[in-house]
């Protein structure tokens, strides 16, 4: 584990001076009749499908505190990721644009320099920043996202053994690793409200076996099949958010904190011959657990709306009373969490790119040559379009949610609206061609191919 390095004091200057200069959709303080929140946690999953969550109606019990946590707050019925793949999702959540605007298109691309984020502006307005990940597809000399915090931990050895069993760390580490920097920076009596960011790697795959929740779960075969194993990987990290939460309800009230709860994008388990993430757009892949708990002011409520990711950079903003860069792509669901009206339905634009940059082959690099997906989504009308093999498909989702029965690339012709989304992230993307790609390391590499990344 390499602790974050606080933000130089060069970079904080650019990012506030962007800031300054930054357009803003002004927002009153929601809160001002209240305490204001001490803390804002955001629990990221990875590769979490929505649909493997017993809030979401899986039959198994694989997510007692997940499900409490969603219980208690806002519940996104249909919220989906931009791109389903870890660095771009991840990037677009914290920088509130889409991976054609931020430049992490790829696991192994870079985010632009310069760009305003949920962690910048609250660090502005006086907050102080921490995120922990044990994916290594985020670390910072891959994506830039740790300059954008005061601290960036990265959680990927265990810290047992005093280093010297460099092992695979795992959700109870980040756990530990979280609340370790919540113990210490709430030392000072006088300590600033903090954002705190948790990203978990379980259960991405390889899906490894748990066989202390398997009893629970009804898994007794004993070479449990990927989907099994996968369910025991989702009550392993449940079990560590779980710990998480409670260690945070120890140490801020829970009226005073608002969290969080999302995957970076779900998951296939076969379906469409596809195991894995990021080489397509359709709902396993796309749809993620989404909510929001703030205890005593948001009430308990579903959301049938369409959600995306990038909402919650300008919902926790709003709720905060602090201004949202007019540049934001999502919508806030702030006036939505304290009883009000949602924002209006929208047609959403998503992306799916190919996997990963490959350190050798320098023109795999360009981002437009990595399109391979772009698509709609409009209420329960769904349309994709295959940018090589120009597969375009379009679906009822009320019919036919599990996308079996795409209409044939004649019968109809592109929407409009598809149109625009192909232009606007292509030309994205040919712009974000003009910007330098690193050279990865053989140690990413590696790291790469064992997330299923490279071959
Ligand atoms: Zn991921």
């Amino acid at each position: 584990m390499r602790a974050g390095a606080p933000l130089d004091s060069a970079t904080r200057r650019r990012l506030t001076g962007v800031l300054a200069l930054g357009l803003w959709v002004t927002t009153s303080p929601v809160s001002a009749a209240h305490d204001p929140p001490k803390a804002v946690v955001i629990v990221t999953i990875d590769a979490l499908r929505a649909d493997r969550l017993s809030a979401y109606g899986y039959d198994r019990p694989t997510s007692p505190a997940v499900d409490a946590l969603l219980g208690a707050g806002l519940r996104f019925e249909w919220a989906r990721t931009v791109e389903p793949l870890t660095s771009p999702a991840m990037a677009s959540m914290i920088t509130g644009i889409e991976p054609h605007r931020h430049g992490a298109t790829r696991n192994g691309l870079a985010i632009r320099d310069e760009l305003e984020s949920l962690p910048a502006i609250m660090a502005d307005a006086g907050w102080t920043t921490a995120a922990f990940v044990s994916n290594w597809t985020l670390k910072d000399s891959l994506t830039g996202l740790g300059a954008h915090f005061d601290t960036y931990g990265e959680v990927f050895t265990r810290r047992r053994w005093f280093g010297l069993l460099n092992s695979e760390a795992t959700a109870d580490d980040v756990t530990a690793e979280a609340l370790d920097w919540v113990e210490d920076h709430l030392r000072s009596p006088a300590a600033p409200p903090f954002l705190l960011w948790v990203h978990y790697v379980e259960p991405h795959a390889p899906y490894r076996f748990h066989p202390e929740v398997a009893p629970r779960l009804g898994i007794t075969d004993k070479d449990p099949t990927r989907s099994d194993r996968y369910d025991t990987e989702v009550a392993a990290v449940d079990r560590a958010v779980g710990e998480l939460l409670t260690g945070l309800e120890a140490r801020v009230p829970s009226d005073r904190m608002i969290v969080v709860f999302a995957a970076d994008h779900g998951e296939s388990l076969g379906e469409h011959d596809y195991w894995g993430h990021g080489r397509n757009l359709y709902e396993p892949n796309l749809r993620i657990p989404l909510g929001l708990r703030w205890a005593g002011r948001v009430a308990p409520r579903v959301i049938d709306r369409q959600a995306t990711i990038l909402d919650i950079a300008p919902t926790i903003l709003e709720l905060l009373g602090l201004p949202i860069p007019e540049g934001f792509a999502g919508a806030s669901w702030a006036a939505a969490a304290l009883g009000g009206e949602p924002p209006a339905e929208r047609i959403l634009c998503y992306q799916a790119h190919k996997g990963a940059v490959h350190g050798e082959h320098d023109a795999d690099r360009r981002r437009s040559k990595g399109l391979l997906w772009v698509g709609v989504v409009d209420g329960q009308r769904k349309e994709l379009l295959q940018i090589k093999g120009s597969a375009h498909e379009l679906f009822d989702l009320a019919r036919d949610p599990r996308e079996t029965a795409a209409s044939s690339l004649d019968d109809p012709p592109p929407s409009p609206e598809l149109l625009t989304c192909l232009g606007t992230v292509s030309e994205g993307l040919g712009a974000l061609d003009r910007l330098a790609a690193h050279r990865l390391d053989d140690e990413t590499v590696e790291q790469l191919k064992a997330l299923g990344y490279l071959e």
